[in-house]
């Protein structure tokens, strides 16, 4: 048998919680039309926390991060640093799929991002990479810093202090656009060797 230390129950049974409370979350409209929220998944010790955007057609159906044609590419890009995908902790900024795969609007992050607060005090990571705008503008406003073009900022290391220790912040591209442009593609795989050196 498995033996958790207390810390480690504490971690489950507060992640639960917030789990639970997504389930049957409706402070925003778009729990009216989600097939399954998206909580996140991972390790709850994961050194590395991974923040896209929101579900999109895939991950609403099937309730996980990053199945879809974008989660193909992070998977490629996990592999190619030799991490796998349990070690580290996938979530989104929104947890229901907006319609159409429309942008967030401020009012549905505002209500949702709570959510994420809670998540990263869980995991307490060392590296928080985000994928695309929504997650790079909330992680940058969030630790003080001042978001800029992602093509001047990706792939930089922003180093922040908090509460529990300091932490990197790495923006990146959002991975769906490497599904139609090769050169953000290549410049993911270039970007993720930056984590490596981290981590
Ligand atoms: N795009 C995102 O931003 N998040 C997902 O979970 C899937 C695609
Ligand atoms: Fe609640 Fe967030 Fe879903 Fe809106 S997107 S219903 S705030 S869990």
């Amino acid at each position: 048998m498995k033996v958790y230390s207390k810390i480690q129950m504490d971690k489950e049974e507060e992640m639960q919680k917030i789990i639970s409370r997504i389930e049957n979350c409706k402070k925003c409209d778009l729990w009216k039309s989600r097939l399954n929220p998206v909580p996140g998944e991972g390790s709850l010790d994961a050194e590395i926390l991974f923040i896209g955007e929101a579900p999109g057609y895939n991950e609403d159906k099937q309730g996980r991060p990053f199945v879809g044609r974008a989660g193909k590419i992070l998977d490629e890009l996990l592999n190619s640093i030799g991490i796998d995908r349990s070690e580290v902790y996938i979530a989104n900024i929104l947890k229901c799929r907006p319609p159409n795969n429309r942008d967030p609007d401020i009012d549905e992050i505002n209500s949702c991002i709570e959510y994420l607060d809670k998540q990263i005090e869980i995991i307490q990571p060392s590296i928080i990479s985000t994928l695309g705008r929504f997650a790079g503008e909330y992680i940058f406003k969030k630790y003080g810093l001042k978001y800029d073009k992602i093509s001047k900022i990706h792939g930089k290391t922003y180093r922040v202090d908090t509460l529990f220790g300091h932490i990197y912040i790495i923006p990146l591209y959002h991975p769906a656009v490497a599904t139609y442009n090769p050169m953000i593609k290549n410049q993911l795989f270039e970007d993720f060797k930056v984590i490596k050196h981290l981590s």
